[in-house]
């Protein structure tokens, strides 16, 4: 909070008095968010505590799918599985997840060894080893199985085009697997198709022999990812085009880009775009880090457009630039870096939306970037559901239902809203720093992420602590609702005093602490811009002026996007002694021309509403509507937008209510 804590020192000198400041808000500043935090200097990776008694180092498969492009498509297809692991704490027996309705194992054995005895029930695959086997011991698990005649929302068959779509069970329905995104292996895949399929996979293309009318694509990955980014998709209508990407540490060295379109897909937007893309995000996140980009058409069977590590499908009409710049920035934020569980899937979403505004910025203008996440921000408040981003019970028990999982108000809009807001705290200098620090640190990359190693890495970067911003916003359910009240206050001999009480009413999460940005215009049409940190509630900030302050707007570049509220502006608090009765004054000047003022007294805090009626009894205008403490208080009437005539003026405040007359004459 360097950057903040020297802004706020800067504007103390437009103060005539600065006493209020320094004893208080600087006090707030300091126990707020300047608190140094003792750090070791390395991230404690939370996400290196999701221990398994494997882990998977290659899923080698070879899948016959030839049947499925030919007439009547069917869904069923036989493969050959592979799966070397590493022991890591002793068992004599492994569980693979493999979704009974798809999958029927015909058997298991070790590499050139004997059957194994296995059982098949509950979606589990159970394995019976021939041993115990110790910690870093290897183990080679052949598996002959076959996927069914059946609709499985992962294994998609239409006519020609076959693909899976994956997150968040998916891949156990096409291939036994350790189903985690915590577990992260490389892949080898063969596939058998018709010699008229062209079919990509994640990785390089090793091989495609062609015999006859069959071809055999061979595809390998370099590097590991998790089995909800594992896919194939081949269609007998797909066109191929290859473009590439120089590199930015060495433009003599390319990364191919593989586009699969359907015949009469406009892709040419994305494309003629997507070397800027790669580039921008390279320049953001470190350099793209694996060996392929490429895309393939799907069809609306899929769920949307899926980020497959180097292979993302396009879901029709997605060929478009958030489009790709969404899946193309999971490449560092869900593919490079996975979510660590389930529970923290908000690390892949909220951060992809939130670089599709990057994108915009970019491409556009920080206008564009503004609106992009404004509108995640109304997509929010409409669709808010009142939980967290973090749910702690989906670690280790996600839901079943990818929607209720990737709830898009929350997971994507409420999730880049969070980024958004902690630019705006961090500045931009610094904000850049920890999201560059974060995805390029290899505690992380090619692994995983929890939400905790997020926050520690602010934590790292900045040297203060950060945690209540990722707790109050990631942590706790809602937002902020603000019923600010402001007064100005005449000191005499031009001098005035703005009171600011900042107060939050929501009661269905606790107090959000914030740095708040207050802008006061005065009457000589200046202004000034000042920052606080808003660390209590119902918290009072004092700025005195040697000139009349003549409105002014609490956040005013909405840097706050999640919360809602209102400040009132325009009583003046005349004295804070508590009046004996409620009272409502004759207004004077009267007859007036065009303002005139009323005084008013609260004797108890009440709901206080001043209304002006004209002589056939409409309401013309509301001048006061909030709850006042005790005090007497006056404020202002500007008739200039209305003709002359008679009004009335009615107080009403709880049970009391008055009325008085006043004259317009212009
Ligand atoms: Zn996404």
């Amino acid at each position: 909070m360097k950057k903040l804590l020297a802004a706020a020192l800067i504007v103390c000198s437009v103060f005539l008095s600065t006493h209020i400041l320094n004893s208080q808000n600087l006090k707030a500043f300091n126990n707020g968010v300047s608190q140094k935090v003792h750090l070791s200097g390395m991230v404690n990776t939370f996400a290196g505590n999701i221990k398994h008694s494997y882990d998977v180092l290659n899923y080698k498969l070879q899948l016959n799918v030839y049947d499925c492009f030919k007439t009547p498509f069917p869904k069923s297809f036989s493969a050959y599985e592979l799966i070397t692991l590493r022991v890591d704490s002793v068992i004599n027996s492994i569980r693979l997840n493999a979704v009974n309705n798809s999958l029927f194992v015909d058997s298991v054995r070790l590499l050139n060894y004997s059957l194994l005895s296995i059982s098949h029930s509950s979606n589990i695959l159970s394995v019976v080893l021939n041993r115990y086997y110790n910690p870093g011991e290897i183990v080679n698990i052949e598996i002959y199985y076959r996927h069914k005649n059946i609709y499985d929302s992962a294994f998609h068959v239409n006519n020609g085009l076959v693909y899976t779509d994956c997150e968040h069970q998916g891949a156990r329905k096409w291939f036994p697997c350790w189903d985690k995104p915590s577990d992260k292996a490389t892949t080898d895949i063969t596939v058998k198709v018709p010699s008229n399929v062209l079919l990509g996979s994640n990785g390089l293309l090793r091989d495609s022999s062609k015999t006859g009318d069959t071809i055999y694509y061979h595809w390998v990955s370099r590097d590991p990812m998790s089995t909800y980014l594992v896919t194939i998709a081949g269609s007998t209508d797909y066109n191929l085009e290859i473009r590439y990407w120089p590199k930015l540490s060495n433009p003599l060295d390319s990364i191919p880009i593989r586009y699969y379109p359907k015949p009469g897909e406009t892709y040419a937007n994305v494309r003629d775009s997507m070397n800027m893309l790669v580039d921008f995000y390279s320049s953001r996140f470190g350099e793209y880090p694996f060996e392929k980009i490429g895309f393939a058409s799907s069809d609306n069977q899929a769920i949307g457009c899926m980020e497959n590590q180097t292979l993302i499908t396009m879901y029709p009409g997605t060929w478009v630039l958030w489009g790709a710049g969404h899946e193309f920035s999971h490449h560092w934020f869900g593919d490079l870096i996975t979510c660590g569980t389930w529970a923290d899937v908000w690390l892949n979403e909220g951060f992809a939306t939130y670089c599709e505004a990057l994108w915009y910025e970019n491409l556009l203008g920080v206008n564009e970037y503004k609106n992009a996440i404004n509108l995640q921000a109304q997509t929010y408040f409409t669709g808010n559901n009142g939980r967290p981003i973090y749910n702690p019970e989906w670690i280790d028990n996600e839901p079943n239902n990818i929607w209720t999982l990737l709830y898009y108000p929350l997971m994507y809009s409420k999730g880049s809203c969070v980024l958004y807001m902690l630019r705006n705290v961090l500045g931009d200098s610094l904000f850049f720093d920890v999201i560059h620090s974060y995805v390029t640190d290899t505690n992380f990359t090619f692994k995983n992420a929890v939400t905790d190693d997020f926050t520690a890495k602010i934590n790292q970067v900045t040297g203060q602590d950060y945690s209540w911003f990722i707790n109050q916003w990631v942590k706790q359910p809602n937002h902020p609702i603000y019923q600010n009240n402001c007064n100005f206050i005449n000191l005499g001999g031009g001098n005035w005093r703005v009171n600011l009480v900042v107060r939050q009413i929501q009661i269905n999460t606790p107090f959000h602490k914030m740095p708040v940005e207050i802008k006061v215009h005065f009457t000589d049409s200046t202004d000034t811009l000042m920052t606080v940190f808003n660390n209590s509630n119902i918290q009072l900030f004092s700025f005195d002026f040697n000139k009349q302050p003549d409105s002014l707007n609490f956040d005013p570049d909405n840097k706050i996007i999640l919360k809602q509220g209102t400040t009132t502006i325009g009583i003046t608090v005349i004295s804070d002694i508590i009046p004996k009765r409620f009272e409502l004054s004759q207004n004077y000047p009267n007859p007036f021309n065009p303002a005139t003022k009323i005084k008013f007294s609260i004797p108890k805090t009440s709901q206080v509403k001043i209304v002006i009626y004209d002589l056939l009894g409409k309401e013309i205008k509301i001048l006061v509507g909030q709850q006042l403490n005790p005090g007497e208080y006056e404020t202002d009437f500007d008739g200039s937008n209305f003709p002359s005539g008679v009004y009335f003026y009615r107080l009403t405040a709880g049970s009391f209510s008055a009325i008085n007359k006043m004259v317009l004459l212009k």
